[in-house]
């Protein structure tokens, strides 16, 4: 059986009614790993000795006649700059090419004893890019057509899912990073709201702005997967003390009355045409479905971007300083501490990185940090404000994901202001710290397209219920991807 085409919620009940052990299902998984791989490269890591053993502990749990939580036995993907005890986490950073971490991560934690990883997915070195060509091991290759990127930077964990190489997986997101690949593989991405998810064993990249999240094959999975992670955590100080709801309870296909903003600014010029058309589409059915449509204005939305790239950068300067070759990973001797330093990080962060490490540096060095640090906080809270404002009218937002589909591997690696432009329509999301959800909507010469769902801070659910009515009423989460020519 093609157990690796199913949903994590399907298989869930196929376990419980001893219909299918979860052995059987993580083999499924890891002959598809075998069969795909070596064309999609969704991993850096591959763990399956670790899952068959955690499988078989979960059937012997089910057996027993004893409750297994709903992710259990059902075998996921972590990105690669998530910590799981004992497992390398490299962040794809040739610094890192050797770290294992000593504790779990606590979505690792959350998730539990019962949790099957396939493996870590590859990323965008630290997370800053938009395609995983930045991955200091390989470029990841979308399973709609291996010619194009799956987004990034959680390009794996949306591949992985998309390829049937794991069944749900984890992304982080911090400027569009589980959202941007999941629109660009077909998939569900969820960012949820800023400190909803507990950040401790996330290896940082801009603190303020990262969110670990799911990616999944439909929403009621991004509900399962939010229910297992989401939570106050005391390790984590940007933890929100909050109640977690059950998100599954959200699954309602039922939108009547529901109000929805529709943000002028996000048909932003360059769009492509296929897309704009597939979301004013969706938008069009949504009304059909009940919602009532309101155009919303977010005047500040065309300076997130330029903030953004000095907010991440500034903070990925600072938190990137640890990597110094002394204490862990990579270190290349030199005649004294300084050349130590300096040979250690030049021959082991990617382009990228560095680029990233100079622009904050620079951002926040005593001359400018006014200048543009400061300045760009300032605009940070008039992008928030006009969330603020705009919530006061409507319950959600909808908008693209990505202004474009997946674009082809090498065409946009040497120009970095058109990759960061992928972002335009996420990043105002992560400097408001709201919950972005992105399904799949259409497709545009065979690839698939995101539709952005924004919620409230916190309000993940009503952002849930729309996506699912959506979903309900569609049957994108039906097909899976043709994997070109394998
Ligand atoms: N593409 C964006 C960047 O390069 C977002 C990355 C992310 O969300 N981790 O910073």
């Amino acid at each position: 059986m093609d157990f690796f085409k199913y949903k994590a919620h399907q298989l869930h009940s196929l376990l419980k009614n001893k219909e299918v052990s979860a052995v059987e299902i993580t083999n499924s998984v890891i002959e598809r790993i075998n069969a795909v791989e070596g064309s999609v490269k969704a991993y850096i890591t591959q763990t399956s000795e670790a899952a068959l053993e955690k499988a078989k502990a979960v059937d012997a749990k089910i057996q027993k006649g004893e409750e297994i939580s709903p992710l259990a036995g059902i075998p996921g993907a972590i990105k690669d700059n998530i910590c799981i005890s004992g497992t390398k986490t490299t962040c794809a950073s040739k610094i890192l090419a050797d770290f294992i971490p000593p504790y779990n991560a606590t979505v690792m934690e959350k998730l539990g004893q019962d949790t099957v990883v396939v493996g870590k997915a590859n990323l965008d070195e630290f997370a800053m890019g938009g395609s995983t060509e930045n991955s200091g091991f390989h470029t990841t290759h979308n399973p709609w057509d291996l010619s194009t990127v799956p987004g990034g930077s959680s390009g794996g964990s949306a591949a992985a899912v998309a390829a049937g190489e794991a069944i749900w997986s984890l992304g982080s997101d911090t400027g569009g990073s589980i959202r941007q690949p999941a629109a660009y593989c077909g998939v569900v991405g969820l960012k949820p709201t800023y400190g909803r998810v507990s950040r401790y064993g996330l290896v940082a990249y801009a603190s303020s702005l990262d969110q670990i999240g799911p990616i999944t094959r439909d929403v009621t999975d991004a509900a399962f997967v939010m229910n297992a992670i989401a939570g106050y955590d005391s390790k984590d100080s940007t933890s929100i003390k909050a109640d977690t709801p059950d998100y599954t309870k959200a699954l309602v296909n039922n939108i009547k009355g529901l109000k929805i903003g529709i943000p002028r600014e996000y048909f932003v010029a360059g769009m492509d045409p296929e897309v704009e058309k597939s979301i004013r589409q969706s938008i069009d059915q949504l009304v059909a479905l009940g919602a009532e449509i309101t155009e919303v204005s977010m005047p500040h939305t065309e300076y997130a971007l330029s903030a953004y790239y000095l907010i991440a950068p500034a903070e990925a300067s600072s938190n990137l300083a640890r990597y110094d070759g002394v204490s862990y990973g990579h270190r290349v001797p030199g005649n004294d501490i300084v050349d130590m330093y300096k040979k250690t990080r030049s021959e082991a962060f990617g382009t990228e990185v560095k680029r990233r490490i100079m622009l904050g540096t620079y951002a926040l060095s005593s001359g400018y940090y006014d200048a543009y640090y400061l300045k760009a906080l300032k605009v940070r809270t008039l992008v928030k404000q006009d969330f603020d404002r705009a919530f006061e009218k409507v319950d959600v937002l909808v908008t693209p994901t990505a202004p474009t589909t997946a674009f082809k591997i090498g065409d946009k690696s040497n120009d970095p202001l058109a990759m960061y432009l992928q972002d335009v329509c996420t990043i105002p999301v992560n400097l408001a710290g709201v919950p972005g959800i992105s399904i799949p909507c259409g497709f545009s010469n065979g690839m698939p397209i995101g539709l952005q769902i924004i919620g409230k801070p916190l309000d993940e659910e009503t952002i849930l219920r729309t996506a699912y009515t959506f979903e309900q009423n569609n049957d994108y989460h039906k097909r899976f991807a043709p994997l070109g020519e394998v």
